[in-house]
């Protein structure tokens, strides 16, 4: 354990807090790709680019790019007849939206991440042989939306919890297939799975987990870091479900105190009062800028010594889409 020290710095008492940054953390490859299509639209073709739902789930990104021109809408019926490119989110989006961009001849540009596009082609291919779909996810989130509306209302059922998945009563149990949301608690999502197989027993499954790379990178990294952190930090937004997904493994994997935040401002200070260890991670829509600024709150306060957790190296990179490569070249 490192030395803990105590003194007086201008009449406030300061002291060392070792600071365990998880590793991976942050920025995934779809939340980097989803920002660079619209800050290369916004380059290419000129402000406005006009955006359908936060491009990712994180207010410090959406205000930036809004500086920069962009615009933000929830659906596109809030869009005026316009040359200007049109972005689809991350999160992915129902059929019925880019069917409603053709017939308004929109310039589409879709920020989708490729993990989520698995998915719904997943989906797509189920619905082709005719199986029943159960969805492990979220109701409400955008992704889920998004999934759901690739086939027709009622071909995908929501499951959210064990108690949905032992009340769901497909019309074939035989003819099933199970699908997920990319960003849920790896743990979590077992435990529904196992449910549905034991119930299900020759349900379809994804060829490779639909749990993406990123979401499961973040959690196996604050399993290691919570259980020597007294308290957590996550870097992230209340509306990001791997955000959220951060702070309960933090608090499963025996860290009482874990706060999700958005930025330094949002610390609250009287939690950590007695901590002397202190995990941080991010979710995968936090920008490292917030990251670095929640380390110099600690700073602010007292000596830190600050010690990398790193649980897994990642090097993956998606394409851009075609419109956007030449200038992204450049
Ligand atoms: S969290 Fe996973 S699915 Fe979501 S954008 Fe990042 S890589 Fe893609």
């Amino acid at each position: 354990m490192p030395e803990h020290r105590t003194s007086d710095v201008g009449g406030r008492e300061s002291r060392s807090t070792k600071i365990l940054l998880c590793s991976p953390r942050g920025f995934c490859a779809g939340v980097d790709r989803a920002i660079r299509i619209v800050e290369l639209a916004l380059k290419t073709y000129g402000p406005p680019v006009y955006v359908r739902h936060e491009i990712v789930h994180n207010r410090y990104v959406v205000d930036s790019l809004k500086t920069k021109g962009a615009i933000f809408v929830k659906e596109l019926d809030e869009i005026p007849e316009t040359d200007a490119p049109v972005v689809f989110s991350a999160h992915g989006v129902a059929r019925s939206v880019p069917e409603e961009a053709d017939r308004r001849n929109f310039f589409q540009l879709d920020a989708t991440c490729p993990l989520v596009t698995k998915v719904h082609k997943e989906a797509k291919l189920h619905a082709r042989r005719d199986r029943e779909i159960l969805l492990i996810g979220h109701a409400g989130h955008p992704e889920v939306a998004g999934t759901m509306g690739q086939l027709e209302p009622g071909a995908i059922t929501l499951i959210e919890t064990v108690e949905d998945a032992l009340a769901v009563t497909p019309r074939d149990p035989d003819n099933l297939a199970f699908i997920t949301q990319t960003t849920l608690s790896v743990d979590d999502t077992a435990e529904i799975v196992d449910t549905l197989k034991g119930r299900f027993p020759n349900m379809s499954a994804p060829p490779k987990e639909d749990i993406c790379y990123a979401t499961t990178n973040r959690q196996e990294a604050v399993k290691a870091v919570a259980p020597q952190a007294d308290a957590m930090i996550v870097v992230g937004a209340p509306n990001s479900s791997n955000s959220q997904r951060l702070v309960e493994v933090a608090q499963r994997a025996g860290c009482a105190h874990a706060q999700l935040v958005q930025r330094a401002g949002d610390i609250d200070w009287s939690v950590f009062a007695d901590v002397r260890t202190v995990g941080i991670a991010a979710g995968a829509s936090a920008p490292e800028v917030l990251v670095e600024e929640v380390i110099g709150a600690f700073a602010e306060r007292g000596e830190i010594d600050l010690e990398t957790v790193s649980t897994a190296d990642e090097d993956v990179i998606f394409n851009l889409p075609r419109a956007l490569r030449e200038a992204a070249a450049e």
